[in-house]
Order: C-alpha cells, then sequence, then structure tokens
C-alpha cells in the first residue's frame, strides 16, 4: 500500500463527515484538514485526534511502514527506497558496487591496490568502490564474506538476466506495492566472474536500473565500473534538485586583472562544459558562476534566476569591479538579448555576448580582438 495524501486522510476526519467535532482544534491545527496534510507528511501523530476512527488508523499504519529496510555495511546505506520510479519521489540511496578479494588467490595484493586506488571525479563528484568483500582473510576496512552473508539481505546470483531481471523486479514490487515483509530487505546481485565484457555491462546497467540495491562482482575491471558509476550518477540524482556548483568566481590558468572574463550558471552540467574549455585555453580566464539553483543558462533566465539584479548583485559580493582592470564580461550568446539590460545593471562593465556552445570557446577567443569587443556580437 502507497502512502496516504492528506486528502485520504481527510476523508475519515469529522470535518469530510460534517460530524460534530468538525475542527475543534483539539489535535492542534486550526482545521482537519491542515491536521490531515500535517499527518500525511508524518508531522505529527494519528493519536493527537481523539476522534479518528479505528479504521483510519489502521490503513494509516499500513501505509507509513518503511516498504524496503536500510541496511549499513562500512558506513555505506543500502536500501530503503520508496518508490518504483525516480520521478515519483527520488531514489534513496545509491545501488553499491563491492568488488570480492580471494586472498587464498596469488594477485589478491595487485587487485586489492587497483580496487583502493581506483577513483573517477564527474560532475565534481568523487566516485570509488563502496567496498571491497574478502575471501580466505581479512583486511582492515574491509568486510569478510562470512559476515557479509549474515547481513539481512536477498541475494540473487546472476546466472540467466531473464530470471535474474524478473527475480529484481518481483522483489521490488512485493516490498513497494505489497510492503510485503518477506521481501523487504535490499537485494545484490552477485556475478560470479567477468565473461564477455559488453553483455556484463548491459547485464549489470539493467540490474541497476531495475532494482538491485547492490553489484557485487568477483572481477574488478576498472572500464565496467566506470560505465556503471556513469550510469549510477544519473540514476540517483535527485530530479527535483539539480546539479550545481557553487557560485563563485573561478579562475583558469593563473588570471590577472587584464585576464578575460566569462559568465555563466551554476547548473553543474553547463559548468563543467564551460569549465572545461577554458582551461583547455592557453589563455588566463576567470568565470563568474551565477546562483541560478542549478538551473542552465535559458531555463534560469526563463525563471528569472538569471536577471540583471543578480548578475549585479554577484558582482558586488565579489567586489569584481575593484580586483580588474579589464571590464568587459561575456556573457553566454544564449542571453544576447539581455545584454542591454545588463549593461544598465553593471555600467561599470562592458557586456560582451559570447557563444552559444561551450565547444565554441576556443574558437570565440582565438578571434576575439579584445579591443574590439563593444561590437561583437559571435
Ligand atoms: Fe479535526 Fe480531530 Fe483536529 Fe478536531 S482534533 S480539528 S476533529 S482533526
Amino acid at each position: 500500500m502507497t502512502e496516504l495524501s492528506g486528502l485520504q486522510i481527510f476523508k475519515y476526519l469529522p470535518a469530510a463527515k460534517k460530524l460534530e467535532h468538525t475542527n475543534c482544534k483539539q489535535c492542534g491545527f486550526p482545521t482537519c484538514m491542515a491536521f490531515a496534510l500535517k499527518l500525511a507528511k508524518h508531522q505529527t501523530n494519528v493519536d493527537k485526534c481523539p476522534y479518528i476512527p479505528k479504521e483510519l488508523e489502521e490503513i494509516y499504519f499500513q501505509s507509513s511502514k518503511q516498504p524496503q529496510k536500510t541496511v549499513e555495511i562500512l558506513g555505506v546505506k543500502v536500501g530503503g527506497e520508496n518508490v518504483l520510479y525516480r520521478h515519483e519521489k527520488t531514489f534513496i540511496n545509491k545501488t553499491a558496487l563491492a568488488i570480492v578479494i580471494d586472498m587464498a588467490k596469488p594477485d589478491w595484493k595487485e587487485k586489492f591496490e587497483r580496487v583502493t586506488n581506483f577513483e573517477i571525479t564527474r560532475v565534481n563528484e568523487k566516485l570509488k568502490i563502496d567496498f571491497i568483500i574478502t575471501k580466505n582473510g581479512n583486511i582492515e576496512g574491509a568486510i569478510s564474506y562470512e559476515d557479509f552473508q549474515n547481513l539481512p539481505l536477498i541475494k540473487i546470483t546472476d546466472e540467466n538476466f531473464e530470471n535474474t531481471s524478473k527475480e529484481l523486479v518481483k522483489i521490488r514490487r512485493k516490498a513497494i506495492l505489497e510492503k510485503d515483509e518477506n521481501y523487504s530487505d535490499p537485494v545484490y546481485v552477485y556475478f560470479r566472474h567477468t565473461e564477455d565484457l559488453k553483455s556484463l555491462c548491459a547485464k549489470a546497467s539493467y540490474y541497476l536500473c531495475k532494482y538491485a540495491n547492490m553489484l557485487v562482482f568477483e572481477d574488478f575491471d576498472e572500464n565496467l565500473i566506470t560505465s556503471l558509476m556513469t550510469l549510477r550518477q544519473n540514476i540517483f540524482t535527485d530530479p527535483q534538485k539539480p546539479l550545481q556548483v557553487e557560485s563563485k568566481i573561478y579562475e583558469f590558468n593563473n588570471p590577472d586583472e587584464n585576464s578575460l572574463i566569462f559568465m555563466t550558471t551554476n547548473f553543474a552540467l553547463t559548468f563543467f562544459a564551460v569549465a572545461n574549455e577554458l582551461e583547455s585555453l592557453s589563455v588566463p580566464s576567470y568565470l563568474i558562476v551565477i546562483p541560478a539553483e542549478g538551473m542552465s543558462v535559458l531555463t534560469a533566465w526563463s525563471a528569472e534566476k538569471f536577471t540583471a539584479k543578480i548578475v549585479a548583485d554577484t558582482l558586488k559580493k565579489f567586489d569584481f569591479a575593484n580586483k580588474v582592470k579589464n571590464k568587459k564580461i561575456i556573457i553566454p550568446g544564449l542571453l544576447a538579448h539581455m545584454k542591454d539590460e545588463l549593461q544598465e545593471e553593471v555600467p561599470d562593465f562592458e557586456i560582451v555576448i559570447g557563444t552559444v556552445d561551450a565547444f565554441a570557446i576556443g574558437d570565440f577567443v582565438k578571434n576575439l580582438n579584445l579591443d574590439n569587443t563593444k561590437s561583437k556580437n559571435l
């Protein structure tokens, strides 16, 4: 049973049934509706209203039960999911990726080093293997295979793709939709060894999407793990919270007071696209990042999160006018229509229209004549 909404709860309360105690305030809220909305968010308790029917108490208890348990392994939380689809709310704990190290094998030390040294950075996030499971011995900071097997987890061995994928869907549906306690433990898929890398990658990716809480590999392949981490980062990003970077002035190639000045939003993907281009240029530059709630350039503009006033406030906050002699700010080409408005709001600077796409920044800079940018519209 999915969680009750405020409206569903309200239907059981005196106000909906036009009974004697309608909006009596004994629960501490001005109306039955206000109480129902708070109860739906678990911000109050059922026993605050003395007139709640037994039937609602039971339904509320059932619907509030956590569908999937959370298990913590060496500080990594696994499971605890409440929904089938990310767009319903969000996923809670990303699919953990674990590697088995068999210490009876002669090359275990080399494998251990490869696993512990493996790290990728993507969209400003450092990604590493979540934990190591050891067989035939123990390593500090790892979990032994015996201890791992004693955890309340459902194990599926990857023998047959069709069966495994069906089993994963069945378990998640039973846990979330029926709140069936027989299926409420987090689930992991155990891959015995690396076969054909392409099919392994395809299968592991599918299980990551639907619905493994953890993937455990006996073999370690950097390319496979890199692909899975990239996919995982996309799936487990909260859709209601866009990836964003800090709003500040970033520096590339040791800029000074005469260096180029670019501007963009704090949407992580936009930022990294621009930052990568600026970093690879041999010219020093600044990048002013506007606090646009993680929205991309045009979305931020249409939502009034990238306005002339916000730009002026950002420059003021960092006292940027006093730090540079070059007073030309290159704005994203998509905001060309804002040029006059911006110019008026930040009279200390000259607004120059830059490129629509980040990849064109290199050519833009090559063609840029800083004494002649006033009329340039590239
Ligand atoms: Fe409504 Fe119950 Fe609150 Fe009274 S105590 S206002 S009946 S919810």
